[in-house]
């Protein structure tokens, strides 16, 4: 008995099993085009998804950036460490979501 990923759910389920037990999709009655239809639609979630988080992390990279410039702190502040730190976060945040984003389009 091998485990395989549901295609409706994405959850583990075993390779022999007629339905999954999680989301009750009916797997020996999917078609080859029904699965297409809900990995496409899992992909797009999953790019949307992606795509939400960059732009969170875009304002993370900004919002940090414009207090450490903007907010009248110094350097020896802690609320610039703490700015810059953020900004530093959103900044490896995005780049982690673009990887993920072009990893993504690769697997199609
Ligand atoms: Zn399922």
């Amino acid at each position: 008995m091998a485990l395989i990923d549901c295609p409706s759910c994405g959850k583990k389920i075993s390779d022999k099993a007629q339905s999954c037990q999680h989301c009750e999709f009916a797997i020996s009655q999917a078609s080859p085009e029904d699965l297409a239809r809900k990995n496409s639609l899992k992909k797009y979630l999953q790019r949307q998804g992606i795509q939400n988080q960059s732009m969170l992390a875009m304002l993370l990279f900004v919002g940090g950036f414009g207090f450490m410039y903007w907010g009248g702190v110094t350097q020896e502040d802690l609320q610039f460490k703490l700015a810059f730190a953020v900004a530093v976060i959103g900044f490896v945040w995005y780049i982690v979501n673009r990887v993920r984003l072009v990893f993504l389009k690769k697997s199609d």
